[in-house]
């Protein structure tokens, strides 16, 4: 039977295992699928005890820059979002590859119907979240890409290194006050519960603003979006995609994925 595992530390909270054994049992494949819990600064051994037998692995935080340096090839949009999340065994090499941003885009264009072509994106942080979505975002051909950063020079440093892929520009929480069709939370404000001191204005109410965080209830995030008569969304979606493609390099096969979203949120609730 194929193995395959998830990496990181913390890993008990991961729901990688469930939600690959219900893709795996959409198409009646056999598959064992852990959690390997890693010391930081242990990453290289444990991968490369998993992969005297595994198949497959994903990879959490804080390992995904470990996981980059682990692959033998790389492809682009890992090598561009500076992370790996997804490693597979071929031929003897490891394959690294970076799955979040298109579970992202698979998210909010499928899943919520919201094209990108054409609009106006505002993206909020410019940690390693906003790297990783960047290229499957420009892929979609948006009429331009605006970051926005706490350090302002963060979002300049990304952008930068963006150019070539889409029409992008910087802004600072203050300078921010036209409207955006589609605005996404990159940082991680929500899971400290603060607000972000966004102005009203981006908001309206044909926007779509969507939280990579998820959980229970709606984040501060989301309810800013909600006062202003806008559609919004968490990132449970974006959990669950972007297990789906790291499943599709696996298997070969496409897995069903709203299924699985709405089984992992009636756990939340
Ligand atoms: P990083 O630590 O790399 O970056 C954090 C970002 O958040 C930085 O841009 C930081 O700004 C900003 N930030 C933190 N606190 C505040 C605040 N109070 N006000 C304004 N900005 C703030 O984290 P990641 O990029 O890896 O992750 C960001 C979020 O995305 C997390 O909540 C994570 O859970 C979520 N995520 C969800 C995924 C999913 O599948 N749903 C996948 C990947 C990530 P500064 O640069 O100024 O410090």
């Amino acid at each position: 039977m194929k193995e395959f595992a998830v990496i990181g530390n913390p890993i008990e909270h991961s729901k990688s295992p469930e939600i690959h054994m219900a893709f795996a049992a959409q198409f009646d494949i056999e598959l064992r699928y852990s959690k390997i819990l890693v010391d930081k600064g242990a990453f290289n051994v444990a991968a490369s005890e998993f992969f005297e037998c595994g198949t497959g692995a994903n990879v959490t935080l804080p390992f995904k820059e470990d996981a980059l340096q682990f692959a033998d090839v790389l492809s682009e949009r890992a090598q561009l979002a500076g992370a790996v999340n997804t490693l597979s065994k071929k031929e003897g090499l490891i394959i690294g590859d970076n799955t979040d941003g298109i579970g992202l885009v698979r998210d909010i264009r499928d899943n919520y119907g919201q094209s990108f072509l054409g609009k106006k994106i505002l993206i909020i942080g410019a940690g390693g979240a906003t790297r990783g979505v960047l290229l499957p975002i420009a892929t979609e051909k948006p009429q331009l890409i605006t970051i926005v950063n706490r350090t302002y020079k963060k979002a300049e440093q990304l952008a930068a290194q963006f150019t070539d892929y889409a029409a992008l520009s910087v802004e600072s929480f203050e300078s921010l006050e036209s409207p955006f069709d589609i605005i996404i939370n990159a940082t991680s404000a929500s899971l400290s519960g603060q607000t972000l001191p966004l102005n009203e204005k981006v908001f309206t109410f044909e926007s779509f603003a969507y939280d990579m965080m998820y959980g229970a209830t709606p984040t501060l995030f989301m309810q800013q979006s909600t006062q202003r008569g806008g559609r919004c969304a968490d990132g449970l979606g974006m959990l669950v995609e972007q297990a789906a493609q790291s499943f599709e390099i696996w298997h070969g096969v496409k897995p069903c994925s709203q299924p699985v979203i709405r089984s992992i949120r009636d756990q939340l609730s």
